[in-house]
């Protein structure tokens, strides 16, 4: 996992158009999101593929809200956007720009089109439309509103535009061959009539330019040379070179790669507005959605991000990447930066016997090895201890080397002990265990140098704090719940076990511990506090990640 930036085709093309002097040498690309929902990991990848690009050759990334269609957009959309492209580490400068502000310039060039009897009104109803449309394998039939008169298609247009009409009454469409094999070419759709208010337009208009139609305009009205964008748009590419020729004005490169898919959750913003609007999560933000605000609050970086995009770099390949390998960039990085401390999520009660009752030590830990200038600790040790149910077995089978009876094992930087006796409850269930220590063994070894197999974590039952931990599973319990060909919509194959809540007991260093605030507890995995729900009075913790790396382990096992 290197730092260098992979050279991909995008980046060839773009150095080879800098070098050949094409676009006067320079570099300006976008990111252009529509504000109707909150960015996800996806867009991650654009986001630094823009950015980077024109980082890398001196050049500038816009933002541009790609807000041509009022039905589903917002302000909190927009809001969210620029939040999460920050926090990703990335800078618009001046250059943040709205497609609604180009409403009145979308309308000039339809009108200019319609003038060089290149787009007509069209009349055809739904039905009729799909009809001449044709399939891939037939070609369409002609409108017969094709050969409406220049200045009848003028009149309408600015009729429509006026409000006189219904929605869906009248579409301008560009004259472009209805026989194309590309059916994105048969005549498109450029405006609609759309009687709805704008975020921002509010009811200035009441027609709508359509996406291929206003993107490559957009691009062009903002000198983008190089308009990025995911591999589904390179069969309306030849439509938006024919725009751009058509009305002679500047003309960006568009360039199709790959989009991020991973498994075992979904990327469309449509898709994740149903998990929240269904009540399927608690919100954009919960720490099981593939958003970067979800991201973020679970605890994951945006260095983590960023280092995890170099490293699947840009393809032309549509694939499915494992999420596994995105959590194994999140512990590399959370590893560096993480302080170590004790927690215990589902406890058992340890007594020591030979510990007097109102003794007390503290005991020197390390708060973390792999960096040395972040010191130590000191942590208290007492007669009552928890340690995780999970490190104990009665009856223990070969191959378990944790605690047991009379079995002896250490505790993290504490003392040796030895399990004596188990307590039970009527029930049968184990309620606490009583051990002996060796006072000798005070930091963790023993002077005589007698090993033991195992080093549990534990916390002072005195002087713990309770919190309240949320372990995240996968969201679905499907690699790939977007593919529906098997009948099943994705909801249905939500996992029921992707969170789950219990009530630990951690160390008392963390008191006072704020939103977002990242540790390791030793042994279990990276947590950080919750940034909406932990208050003073009481802790929560999400798991960002479990420690074990599944990703490297499977590699290794290739
Ligand atoms: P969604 O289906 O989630 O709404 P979208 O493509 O409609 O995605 P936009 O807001 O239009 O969302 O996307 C902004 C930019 O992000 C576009 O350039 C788009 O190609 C890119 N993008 C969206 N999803 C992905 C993805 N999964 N991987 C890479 N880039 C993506
Ligand atoms: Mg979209």
């Amino acid at each position: 996992m290197t730092d260098e930036i992979k050279k991909d085709f995008i980046r060839e093309k773009v150095v080879a158009d800098v070098a050949s002097g094409k676009f006067g040498g320079k570099v300006v690309t976008r990111f252009p999101p529509e504000p109707n929902g909150y960015l996800h990991i996806g867009h991650a990848k654009a986001i630094c593929l823009d950015f980077g690009v024109a980082a890398e050759n001196d050049g500038v990334c816009h933002l541009r809200f790609d807000d041509t269609n009022p039905s589903a957009e917002d302000v909190e959309y927009v809001e969210s956007i620029e939040e999460d492209v920050r926090w990703l580490g990335f800078d618009w400068a001046e250059h943040l720009y709205y497609a609604s502000d180009y409403f009145e310039k979308m309308y000039g060039y339809a009108v200019e089109l319609i003038k060089k009897d290149k787009a007509y009104i069209c009349t055809l109803n739904t039905e009729q439309f799909k009809e001449y449309r044709g399939v891939p394998t037939r070609p369409g039939k002609e409108s017969p509103s094709r050969s409406r008169p220049v200045t009848e298609s003028l009149d309408l247009f600015e009729r429509m535009k006026d409000g006189e009409f219904d929605d869906g009454a009248y579409v301008l469409r560009v004259k472009i061959d209805m026989t194309s094999p590309n059916l994105h070419m048969r005549d498109p759709v450029i405006y609609r009539i759309k009687k709805e208010d704008h975020h921002r337009t509010g009811d200035a208009w009441c027609i709508y330019p359509m996406y291929d139609f206003a993107h490559c305009i957009e691009d062009s009205i903002e000198g983008v040379t190089h308009s990025l964008c995911t591999l589904e748009f390179e069969v309306h590419r030849p439509l938006y070179d024919w725009i751009l020729d058509a009305l002679g004005i500047h003309h960006s490169q568009q360039i199709e790669f790959a989009r991020l898919n991973l498994t075992y959750t979904i990327m469309s913003k449509r898709k994740l507005l149903e998990l929240v609007e269904g009540g399927h999560v608690t919100g954009w933000n919960d720490p099981r959605m593939p958003t970067i605000c979800g991201l973020r609050r679970r605890g994951c970086t945006p260095e983590a991000i960023r280092a995890f995009m170099k490293h699947i770099g840009i393809t032309k390949v549509n694939s499915l990447t494992d999420t596994a390998l995105l959590e194994s960039f999140i512990r590399e990085d959370l590893n560096k930066r993480s302080l170590r401390v004790m927690g215990v999520l589902r406890p058992l009660k340890v007594v020591i016997d030979n510990y007097p009752e109102d003794q007390e030590d503290q005991i020197d830990a390390v708060n973390n090895p792999e960096d040395p200038a972040a010191g130590s600790r000191k942590i208290s040790f007492s007669r009552e201890l928890y340690i995780e149910q999970d490190d104990f077995m009665e009856d223990p089978p070969k191959k378990f080397f944790r605690m047991a009876p009379g079995r002896e094992v250490r505790l993290r930087y504490a003392y040796f002990i030895t399990c004596q006796e188990v307590v039970k409850n009527d029930a049968g269930e184990i309620v606490e265990i009583h051990c002996t220590y060796d006072p000798e063994t005070k930091g963790g070894d023993a002077p005589d140098g007698r090993k033991v197999k195992a080093t549990l974590h534990w916390v002072s039952a005195k002087h713990a704090l309770e919190a309240e931990v949320r372990l995240y599973d996968r969201l679905f319990t499907e690699e790939n719940p977007a593919d529906e060909s098997d009948g099943k919509d994705f909801k249905d194959k939500l996992n029921p076990d992707s969170l789950e809540v219990v009530k630990a007991f951690v160390e008392p260093s963390l008191k006072g511990a704020s939103g977002g605030d990242r540790c390791q507890f030793e042994r279990l995995g990276y947590f950080c506090v919750d940034s909406e729900d932990s208050t003073e009075e009481k802790l929560v913790f999400n798991r960002t990640v479990a420690l074990r790396d599944s990703w490297k382990k499977m590699q290794g096992k290739k």
